[in-house]
């Protein structure tokens, strides 16, 4: 291809909003241009490296015997009312209405499409099991897209749907997704970091992130030092610096000695600060208690002691029983943080949310800054698993300005839940093998996930089994966004001067620079494209009139992998040589012409197989 004949406006500025270098140098290489905040289009250079990461997935996911279909992008709102995530997925879902008033949504995902695909064709479990795959255009409506395509509105997934009639069918194609997706990541050239996010409350379930290492990643993750422990902190657990006593009566004995409770007054101590101030005591022998709100509770709440949502419980006949929005206490060590997420999934929420102080003051019958266990009736007490070493601790009392002192963990309260709910933080001990735990930051490019039963089951898929019984399938989903996949090469692949692209993904192997091209030169750098490209290999040829310190800007901006410099001065020796050097590198280094392109050819399949053994 000439430079001339395809459209690569490189830049030398950079955009104002571009602050990471792959957003910076997409734009300045001509591979992207902006239509919008959040909208981006590929240009011809970036389409082809694009494509080249979409084949890759795709040979990939052909290779496990996952198959391909084309669903829409727009899908009917009714199946998403179907699954209820209508209701749960909130303002990034964009919502559009027809001429007809129907309701659409933009997918942002589609487990609802898959499911309601499979259903409408699955009688048998002699279809099952069925593995199906799109590669398409998703919509987020995210409030603040930035990082160019990193975190773009509108970007590509591949996302695979699996459907089997037993837990060890689903497991094997996780495993199949696993293996298929660090082939994937290497084949680009890539280090990833794979984070086993196995959540114990969620009935057994797996699910693996594929993490990018980058400063200005969105997720935290913890790693260990001393062993390949590696989690999102969404997830993260650590090991506990004592034993914890999961009964009351455990936690009644182990407070035998401490002097009962009694409440002292605190005036105008309100944070945990003031009060470790005042009480000359440290934040960790404080009971800190949080009040949440949490919304569409799978749990069941029958048992819990004083919830107020089983007020607006809302159930259907065969979806399991939802509490529409429910108040907890959530009871922690004193200098911990309450992980959210986790929260939310051992409670089975769809969010949860510190309370309003409205709502504490309602709640606990003290203004906010006096919560604690002790006497706490209006709310299911959910205590952290440190809560259950503390049996002589400082707590609210319910009141304004008055505390207790000496709260023994099942002698002055028994939580409702026992749970582990902290934010992990480096510093804290691997949970495997007890090493140091350090953050980093990242960006997740892949999530494999095994779902169960919750889309197969809202939306009433089922096959009949050998002795015609019905059964519900179990379901996994995969995906992987593209175009972060792309800009997370950059971000790993690149100098001062610009891109240096793998081979396997580069948007050409070979950038052929003419010193001036006409004559002779002109001559040898035609043929050597011809040769090249009649060996399998992608040419770029850089035709246009511009000076040659221009021509090896824009070259390394771009990052070809190899480039070649055909020039007067060496074509005129005996026999004709030409300069050939890898972007990498600083030196060139003389090839005799006539072996240049047969050499080059060899040198770039070798570093493809490399890659994709
Ligand atoms: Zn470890």
């Amino acid at each position: 291809m000439k430079l001339t004949k395809t459209f690569v406006p490189t830049l030398r500025e950079v955009p104002a909003d571009a602050v990471i270098v792959s957003h910076r140098l997409m734009f300045r290489a001509g591979m992207i241009r902006k239509l919008s905040n959040g909208l981006f289009a590929y240009l011809p250079l970036g389409l082809r490296s694009f494509r080249k990461v979409e084949n890759i997935v795709r040979e990939e996911m052909n290779a496990i015997g996952s198959l391909e279909i084309k669903p829409t992008v727009v899908i009917p709102g009714e199946l998403w009312k179907e699954s209820g995530r209508w209701e749960t997925m909130g303002e990034s879902l964009l919502r559009v209405k027809n001429r007809l008033g129907a309701e659409f949504v933009v997918s942002p995902t589609a487990e609802e499409a898959f499911s309601a695909l499979v259903r409408d064709e699955l009688s048998s479990y002699r279809q099952l099991p069925l593995s199906l795959y799109q590669i398409n255009t998703k919509y987020r409506d995210e409030i603040r897209p930035r990082y160019g395509v990193m975190r773009g509105r509108e970007f590509v997934m591949k996302d695979a749907y699996s459907f089997h009639t037993s837990d060890e069918s689903l497991d094997k194609t996780y495993e199949d997704m696993g293996r298929a997706y660090r082939r994937i990541f290497k084949r680009c050239g890539l280090t990833v970091i794979p984070v086993k996010a196995d959540s114990g409350a969620m009935g057994g379930s797996g699910s693996e992130e594929f993490m990018v290492e980058s400063a200005v990643g969105d997720n935290t993750l913890l790693l260990c030092k001393s062993c390949d422990y590696a989690a999102n902190v969404e997830k993260a657990e650590c090991k506990l610096d004592f034993s914890p006593r999961m009964s009351a009566e455990a936690g009644k004995a182990a407070a035998a000695s401490t002097p009962p409770a009694k409440k002292i007054d605190t005036p105008n101590v309100r944070t945990i600060d003031e009060l470790c101030a005042f009480l000359k005591t440290s934040s960790s022998s404080f009971i800190k208690t949080l009040i949440y709100k949490a919304l569409n509770v799978e749990l069941d709440l029958k048992a819990a002691p004083g919830c107020e949502g089983l007020k607006k419980h809302k159930s259907s006949p065969d979806s399991p029983e939802t509490c529409a929005e429910a108040f907890f206490a959530v009871a922690i060590r004193g200098d911990l943080d309450v992980n959210e997420i986790k929260l939310a999934a051992r409670l089975k929420a769809s969010e949860v949310a510190l309370a309003s102080e409205a709502d504490v003051e309602r709640l606990t019958g003290a203004p906010l800054g006096f919560a604690g266990p002790v006497g706490l009736t209006k709310l299911p007490v959910l205590a952290d698993i440190t809560v259950t070493a503390m049996n002589d601790a400082v707590s609210g009392a319910l009141a304004k300005d008055l505390h207790y002192k000496h709260v023994a963990y099942g002698r002055d309260f028994s939580p409702w839940m026992i749970a582990d709910v902290r934010t992990v933080k480096a510093g804290d001990r691997c949970p495997l093998c007890g090493g140091e735990l350090y953050e980093k930051k990242g960006n997740e490019l892949g999530h494999i996930f095994k779902l169960g039963y919750k889309y197969t089951k809202a939306m009433k898929l089922s096959y009949l089994d050998e002795s015609g019984k019905s059964h519900i399938p179990t379901m996994g989903c995969y995906g992987i966004g593209l175009d972060r996949t792309l800009a997370s090469v950059i971000e790993e692949h690149n100098d001062e001067d610009g891109i240096i692209w793998p081979v396997s993904i580069a948007p050409y192997h070979v950038m052929i620079v003419p010193i001036k091209y006409d004559g002779k030169v002109k001559e040898a750098a035609d043929n050597l494209e011809a040769a090249l490209e009649k060996m399998g290999i992608d040419v770029l040829l850089d035709d246009r009139e511009e000076r040659p310190g221009v021509k090896f800007k824009d070259a390394d901006l771009i990052g070809i992998p190899y480039r070649i410099v055909v020039g007067d001065k060496n074509l005129i020796q005996a026999p004709p040589k030409v300069e050939i050097k890898h972007r990498r590198e600083k030196e060139n280094k003389l090839v005799e012409y006539s072996k240049a392109a047969p050499e080059l050819a060899e040198k770039i399949k070798a570093e493809l197989a490399e890659l994709n053994r």
